[in-house]
């Protein structure tokens, strides 16, 4: 048995029914078993189309399931709860993302294990930090709460691996959380468009990966500055 652990959003309808649901709905599969799950937050939408205020949430389960099996089973409630494939990172009902498999790494063309994303989202880092505060990350090899507090801190000095330069483009007064600096500046974190292969660290800073990531340059840094210096709330227990 594997545990994995689930990232759980959405901004369409009611999200609370949504994410019970997809309770429900996985509670009644066998070959696997639900573990603990997060309380509900209200995080900044992330995404050129992306609408408004989202809800996070995490969760637990247990399963032997392969873990392209769990993501096909994940995706198959996300087309039952009405997702539509239409424009990336648009508004919508559900959004459910593999996060971790135990300790596992793996990066295939549609499942990357851990997402590459899940070390540098608050919404996905501060429902972990309340039920998984010692989860280990496997390649960026820091803690969820270690995690947490290195995204946390204000001004957060962020290293831009790769053009165009953030100062260039007006950021500094639109993410005033934020303090930018290259790549060969100490910093909390750094970024690069293109050519990290997963999750990379550089002179002991993690880089995330934009490499995938929709949108013109503008839009790749603006997603990525949101979901770094986002401050979710939480709003009630799930
Ligand atoms: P995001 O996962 O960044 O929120 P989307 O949900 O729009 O963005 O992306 C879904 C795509 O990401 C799917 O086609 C899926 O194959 C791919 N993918 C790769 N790794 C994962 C993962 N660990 N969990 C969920 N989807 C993943
Ligand atoms: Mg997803």
């Amino acid at each position: 048995m594997r545990v994995c652990w689930i990232g759980i959003g959405g901004n369409l309808g009611n999200s609370l029914e949504v994410f019970d649901a997809v309770w429900d709905e996985l509670a009644q599969q066998s070959d696997l078993k639900l573990g603990i799950r997060s309380g509900i937050y209200h995080t900044s939408p992330v995404g050129q189309h992306a609408g408004d205020t989202f809800s996070n949430a995490v969760f637990s389960l247990s399963t032997t399931l392969e873990p392209a099996q769990l993501l096909t089973r994940l995706q198959a409630i996300e087309i039952s709860l009405g997702r539509k494939k239409s424009v990336r990172w648009g508004s919508r009902p559900i959004d459910l993302d593999l996060l971790f498999v135990d300790q596992l790494v793996m990066d295939e063309l549609s499942l990357t294990i851990p997402h590459r994303a899940a070390w540098y989202r608050r919404f996905v880092i501060d429902p972990l930090f309340e039920v998984a505060p010692s989860l280990r990350h496997p390649l960026v090899i820091q803690t969820i709460t270690e995690l947490k507090v290195r995204l946390s801190t204000r001004p957060l000095i962020i290293a831009c691996l790769d053009s165009p330069q953030p100062q260039s483009l007006d950021f500094a007064s639109r993410f005033p959380g934020a303090r930018f600096v290259t790549g060969d500046e100490p910093a909390s974190i750094g970024f690069q468009l293109c050519g990290v292969p997963l999750a990379s660290i550089a002179h002991g800073v993690p880089i995330a990966d934009l490499t995938n990531t929709p949108g013109d340059a503008n839009q790749r840094i603006t997603d990525f500055l949101t979901s770094v210096l986002d401050e979710p709330s939480r709003v009630c227990d799930w």
